[in-house]
């Protein structure tokens, strides 16, 4: 392609969207539209929760992140062939005390000549749900109401025992001793819904969880609300004061159900091939990245961050492609992970952690890394950002519209 810079539409920031439109912003006119005013270290969330000054490191103003290009604060309500409609009317509505950061611009149609999909994926607390507060004052608000909560109640309940649920598990019963924590989760293991979880590293997380005080219940679906008291299929009933659910992530996808319904397979899932393009679509220019795609692995940040490397080399590539070449160019693969140590690493509390080396239980080393620093600084760095302070260590300030 040559003349004037390639339009690259960017959908949702995250570790996806933000770093590939890092890698993209020199070479094409990089747009990266969120409904969010700030990118969110979402596993340091629980930790946050109990211990609110550290919003001020892990909600970042997209403002403050360099080399991301045009940054766009809007709801993506649809999908097209060739452009994208925004919704700001719901940011809005979303976001009680929503704040301008930079130029307004009121064209509620991106038109693109790439489109990168990496809208990830939600639950349904408000734990782990960045979405629900669109701008960063609301969340850090949200995070001291909800630690108020978690101070003043004598019970906590966590739906859903996944990795999520372990850990929300695991930092309140540390963190805040003396409540009745308790854990349901349908599988007949902790982490069961985690892929290739050996079952060593399930009993061990089991076992510290017992051991800190919290009541597991498994093979348990808590799957009805009567009264504020969730029962289970089983016909347990569980009162608490506080309940946080960390059980059905769901893809953000929904704005793909106007044009692009086939795209989307029966969870929801984004499907692609292995170069991570939109099967079913027409276009070839269309891509989804990280949570929202049905690549058959984890999904984690880090992983997220490198199929976001593997797309921004195949556009790099597309974009040299010279006018009038009608053979279709040499695109990257992406490799679904399947390698050893296997990267999940639960975090207990910011003293203990674990994670699997083939089938044996490790929790010196990374495990320990991740519980004491959740890879805070290490992240912002990634980001190009100062470890400690919000402000900037490299790279020019991006365009900001809202
Ligand atoms: C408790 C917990 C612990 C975790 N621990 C780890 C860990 O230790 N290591 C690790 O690597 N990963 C971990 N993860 C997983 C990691 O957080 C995700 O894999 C990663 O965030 C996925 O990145 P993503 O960019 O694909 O999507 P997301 O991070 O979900 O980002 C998607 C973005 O899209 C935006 N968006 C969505 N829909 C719309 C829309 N319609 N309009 C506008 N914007 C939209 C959202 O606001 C969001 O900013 C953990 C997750 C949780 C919840």
């Amino acid at each position: 392609m040559s003349g004037p810079k390639a339009k690259v539409v960017i959908l949702g920031g995250g570790p996806a969207g933000v770093h590939l439109a890092q890698l993209l912003h020199k070479v094409a006119n990089v747009t990266l539209v969120d409904r969010k005013n700030y990118y969110e270290i979402n596993w340091a969330t629980v930790r946050a929760h109990v211990q609110p000054d550290l919003a001020d490191e892990i909600f970042i103003p997209y403002a403050g992140i360099p080399g991301i290009g045009t940054f766009v604060q809007a709801e993506v309500a649809s999908v097209h062939a060739d452009c994208v409609l925004l919704d700001r009317a719901m940011t809005m509505n979303l976001s009680k005390t929503s704040f301008p950061i930079g130029r307004q611009s009121n064209d509620d149609r991106l038109p693109y000549d790439f489109l990168a999909i990496c809208t990830g994926g939600s639950y349904p607390s408000t734990l782990h749900q960045a979405g629900v507060a669109t701008s960063i004052a609301d969340r850090k608000a949200g995070i001291q109401a909800g630690n108020r909560a978690l101070q003043n109640a004598g019970s906590v309940l966590i739906v859903g025992a996944g990795p999520a649920g372990v850990e929300t598990a695991a930092e309140i019963a540390k963190a805040v001793p003396g409540k009745l924590v308790t854990l349901v989760g349908a599988h007949s293991s902790v982490l069961g819904n985690a892929q290739g979880t050996p079952p060593a590293l399930a009993q061990h997380v089991e076992w510290w969880l017992r051991k800190h005080g919290v009541k597991v219940i498994l093979d348990e679906r808590a799957d009805k609300v009567v009264d504020g008291a969730h029962i289970t299929d089983k016909g347990t009933n569980l009162h608490a004061d506080v309940v946080y659910t960390c059980s059905g992530s769901k893809p953000n996808t929904k704005f793909m159900e106007k044009e692009f319904a086939a795209c989307l397979n029966e969870k929801r899932r984004i499907k692609v091939d292995s170069h991570l393009r939109v099967v079913g679509s027409a276009s070839a220019n269309i891509f989804a990245v990280g949570d929202c795609n049905d690549v058959p692995e984890t999904k984690l940040g880090f992983l997220a961050r490198e199929q976001a490397k593997v797309v921004a080399t195949s556009i790099k590539t597309m974009l040299k492609q010279p006018q009038g070449v009608t053979i279709a160019p040499r695109l990257e693969v992406y490799v679904p992970y399947s390698g050893n140590p296997k990267v999940l690493i639960i975090s207990l509390g910011r003293k203990h952690g674990a994670m699997h080396v083939g089938n044996v239980v490790v929790t010196h080393m990374l495990p320990r890394i991740k519980s004491k620093h959740l890879f805070i600084g290490h992240t912002r760095k990634q980001l190009g950002l100062d470890k400690r302070e919000g402000m900037f260590a490299c790279g020019r300030a991006p365009t900001v519209n809202e």
